[in-house]
């Protein structure tokens, strides 16, 4: 809840105010409530959605209380802002469907990758399992360096090789390594070369062929990591994503330090990708599981 303040403070604090002293709506009313959610980046569509819901109940609906009204306003949020397309809430000791469990990670640089693999390898190692860091973005000079330090603050293994080495052999050894050592789970880094479709398409699907000699079903899941702060833009990186991979499933980071933080509930209506996990903060512990229900109480009440 403490990661989710600022948007809290847009979203809840704004609609207090909106209410305070009213029992009836109107258009004014209406336009500031849509305000609210779009400058919290809820989404335009999602917003309008709730708007028109809204709308519609207050033609029949008389309030008598500020207090009516309001709990009229968030239970209708709610309920828009809920999605049954959710997967449910896996948590880090769940067995794995099968082992090793391979999970690559994409994203352009600095949206937080590095630290959103090494708050899951805590996570997953926390929860009892054996885990494998492959630093496959031989690309950028430092990545291997930075995933280093957070395989060691996460007391798991890392395969790597030198700079400009192919991903695709970093991913084949780390495998090999993974069913050799049997461990439960590895965690692909892969680089974020948005801006070279056709060369990051290639390299993903390489990693996959070869991660797939050792282990015929990988990868398990593909992640996409995301900066929250960035609202909407971070929608539109996904969709260029998209183009070039089969993304299973988004991962939020820095919502500590935004008050969009309502992109989270637009984003996986618009993508139709689940949510799994949210970034809340730079420490190794600054990663939640996403639980929508938990996530819209946590603004809205
Ligand atoms: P990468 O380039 O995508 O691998 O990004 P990094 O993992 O190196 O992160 C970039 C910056 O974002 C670093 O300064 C991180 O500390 C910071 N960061 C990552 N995740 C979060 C988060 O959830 N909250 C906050 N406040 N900062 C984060």
């Amino acid at each position: 809840k403490e990661g989710l303040a600022k948007t809290r403070e847009n979203i809840k604090t704004k609609i207090t105010k909106l209410v305070k002293g009213r029992t009836e709506i109107d258009d004014e009313f209406l336009e500031e409530l849509e305000q609210i959610l779009i400058s919290a980046d809820v989404g335009v569509q999602t917003t309008l959605d709730i708007v028109d819901k809204i709308t519609e109940r207050a033609k029949n609906e008389r309030y008598a209380s500020e207090e009516d009204l309001n709990n009229m306003l968030i239970d209708e949020i709610q309920k828009m802002l809920s999605d049954a397309r959710d997967a449910h809430v896996v948590d880090f000791d769940a067995p794995l469907p099968s082992t090793p469990y391979v999970i690559l990670i994409v994203g352009v640089n600095g949206v937080g990758k590095t630290t959103s693999i090494g708050k899951m390898a805590y996570n997953y190692k926390t929860a009892g399992k054996k885990v494998l860091i492959a630093a496959a973005d031989t690309f950028r000079a430092a990545a291997t360096e930075q995933l280093e330090i957070w395989a060691e603050r996460a007391g798991v293994p890392i395969v790597g090789q030198r700079q400009g080495a192919d991903p695709a052999s970093v991913v084949f050894d780390s495998v090999s390594s993974a069913v050799s050592r049997d461990m439960d789970v590895v965690l692909v880094d892969t680089a974020g070369r948005l801006h070279n479709k056709i060369h990051l398409m290639e390299e993903l699907s390489k990693i996959m062929r070869v991660a797939q000699k050792k282990v015929p079903d990988a990868p398990h899941e593909v992640l996409l990591v995301l900066d929250a702060s960035t609202g909407q833009n971070a929608i539109n990186q996904a969709k260029e994503f998209m183009k070039s991979v089969k993304v299973t499933g988004l991962i939020l980071t820095k919502l500590d330090g935004t008050a969009k933080g309502g992109v989270v509930i637009g984003i996986s209506r618009e993508l139709n990708i689940p949510v799994k996990y949210i970034g809340v903060g730079e420490k190794i512990e600054d990663l939640q599981i996403f639980d929508r229900q938990k996530f819209i109480e946590a603004l809205l009440k």
